[in-house]
C-alpha cells in the first residue's frame, strides 16, 4: 500500500490521480489533499476518499472545514503535508512557483516526488536536482513528455541519449499565420485541440511557452546539454517523446493521449499499473506526422535555449513574467499575442545571475513579476 499526498487535487492532473487511485484500492490510499480556494470540490473528494488531512491554502471566507478528516489553512499547511509520516509519496500538482518550496519539503522530508508542477524544476532546477541526489529522493516525472523519456531510459544505465527528441502538439495556432497569431483571443487560446488542461497550462501550450518551460525541464532532470534538446511538432499527439542514442536509434513511447498513464507510471514505477487507460491501435490513427517549430510565430521557444544559456535566474525571469502575462491574459487585460512581449522584456531587463540559494530564487521570482507587470503596461488593454 503507498499512501500518497496530492497537492492540487482539485485540478486537471489531481482529479484523475484520484482517478487511477479510486481505481487500484489495494495498492495507493489518497491519504492527504490539498488545494487552493475550490473548499465544495475538496470536501466532496474528502468525502469520498476519506484522506486523514486536508489543505485550502487560500479558504473561502468563513469556511472551516468538515469533521471527517483534520483541516487545515494556508501555505504553511499546504508544505506541512509533505512532512506528515503518514505520506509516502507526494504529487506536486500545483500551479506555478508555489510548486518549489513544496518540492524541497518532500526533498528535505525523505518523500517520493510525483512532479506534474514543472515551474518547480524551471525555477529551481539545479537546487532541487542536488538536494534530491544528496538526500537520494526520486523525482518521478508526470509530465508527458518527460515520462516518455524516462520510460525509453530504464534499463540503459550505460547507454547516454545523445539527443532528447521532445514532441509539441503545436497547441490550437499551429497552422495559423502570424497575422492570424497577432489577432488571437484568449477563448481561442483556451481551446487545446488535444488535451484538456488547466487553464495556464492550455494558454501555455498555445504560446509554446509550455514547451520553453519543457526543455528547461528535460535539462534539469535528464542532464543533457540545451543544444541536445531538439523539439518536434506532432499535432496527433501519439508519440509522446524519446531519446536518439549514439548508434543511430531513437526510442519513443507511444499512446492516447491521457494524462493518466504518466501519473499511473510514476506512482507504480517500475511497475505498471493495469487497465490505466484505452490501448492505443496505430491503424485508427493512421498517419503520424512531424514538423520543426517555427520559431517566429512561437518566439518563446528561443527564450527557453537563451534562458539555458544565461543560466542561474535567467530561467526564473522567464518563469515569473509568464506567470503574470498568462494572468492578464486569463483576466483579457493583455493581448494573448504579447505573452512572449513581455518575457523578452523581462529578460532583456534582468540578465541571469548565479543562484547559490532558494531566497535568490524567490528574489528574482519577485523582480521578475515586477518587470513583467512595467512591461506588459505599454500594451495593456
Ligand atoms: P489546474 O489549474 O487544473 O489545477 C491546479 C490545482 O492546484 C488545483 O487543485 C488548485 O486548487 C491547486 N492550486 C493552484 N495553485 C495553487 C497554489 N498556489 N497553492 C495551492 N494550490 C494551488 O492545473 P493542472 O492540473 O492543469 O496543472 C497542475 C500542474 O501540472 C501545472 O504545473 C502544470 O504545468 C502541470 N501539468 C499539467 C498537465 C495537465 O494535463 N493538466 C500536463 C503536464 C503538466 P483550486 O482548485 O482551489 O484552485
Ligand atoms: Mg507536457
Amino acid at each position: 500500500m503507498q499512501r500518497i499526498a496530492i497537492l492540487g487535487s482539485t485540478g486537471s492532473i489531481g482529479t484523475q490521480a484520484l482517478d487511477v487511485i479510486a481505481r487500484h484500492p489495494d495498492e495507493y490510499r489518497a491519504v492527504a489533499l490539498a488545494a487552493r480556494s475550490s473548499a465544495g470540490q475538496l470536501a466532496g473528494q474528502v468525502g469520498r476518499f476519506h484522506p486523514a488531512a486536508a489543505v485550502l491554502t487560500n479558504p473561502p471566507e468563513g469556511f472551516v472545514g468538515t469533521n471527517e478528516c483534520q483541516w487545515s489553512f494556508g501555505e504553511e499547511a499546504l508544505l506541512d503535508i509533505c512532512a506528515r509520516e503518514d505520506v509516502d509519496a507526494v504529487l506536486v500538482a500545483v500551479v506555478g512557483i508555489a510548486g518549489l518550496p513544496a518540492v524541497l519539503r518532500c526533498i528535505e522530508c525523505g518523500k517520493k516526488v510525483l512532479l506534474a508542477n514543472k515551474e518547480a524544476l524551471v525555477t529551481g532546477g539545479e537546487l532541487v536536482m542536488r538536494a534530491a541526489k544528496e538526500k537520494s529522493v526520486p523525482i518521478l516525472p508526470v509530465d508527458s513528455e518527460h515520462s516518455a523519456i524516462f520510460q525509453c531510459i530504464q534499463g540503459r544505465p550505460n547507454a547516454r541519449p545523445v539527443r532528447i527528441v521532445l514532441t509539441a502538439s503545436g497547441g490550437p495556432f499551429r497552422t495559423w499565420s502570424l497575422q492570424q497569431v497577432r489577432a488571437a483571443t484568449v477563448e481561442q487560446a483556451l481551446r487545446h485541440p488535444n488535451w484538456s488542461m488547466g487553464r495556464k497550462i492550455t494558454v501555455d501550450s498555445a504560446s509554446m511557452v509550455n514547451k520553453a518551460l519543457e526543455i528547461i525541464e528535460a535539462r534539469h532532470l535528464f542532464g543533457l546539454e540545451a543544444d541536445k534538446i531538439q523539439v518536434v511538432v506532432h499535432p496527433q499527439s501519439i508519440v509522446h517523446s524519446g531519446v536518439a542514442f549514439s548508434d543511430g536509434a531513437t526510442l519513443v513511447q507511444m499512446g492516447l493521449p491521457d494524462m493518466r498513464v504518466p501519473i499511473a507510471y510514476a506512482m507504480s514505477y517500475p511497475d505498471r499499473l493495469p487497465d490505466v487507460a484505452p490501448q492505443l491501435d496505430l491503424t485508427d490513427i493512421g498517419a503520424l506526422t512531424f514538423e520543426k517549430p517555427d520559431f517566429a510565430r512561437f518566439p518563446a521557444l528561443a527564450l527557453a535555449y537563451r534562458a539555458l544559456k544565461e543560466g542561474g535566474t535567467a530561467p526564473v525571469t522567464l518563469n515569473g513574467a509568464n506567470e503574470v502575462a498568462v494572468q492578464l491574459v486569463l483576466e483579457k487585460k493583455l493581448p494573448f499575442f504579447r505573452i512572449a512581449s513581455v518575457l523578452e522584456a523581462a529578460m532583456d531587463r534582468l540578465p541571469g545571475q548565479p543562484v547559490a540559494c532558494v531566497e535568490q530564487v524567490y528574489e528574482a521570482d519577485r523582480a521578475a513579476r515586477s518587470a513583467a507587470q512595467e512591461a506588459a503596461r505599454r500594451w495593456i488593454l
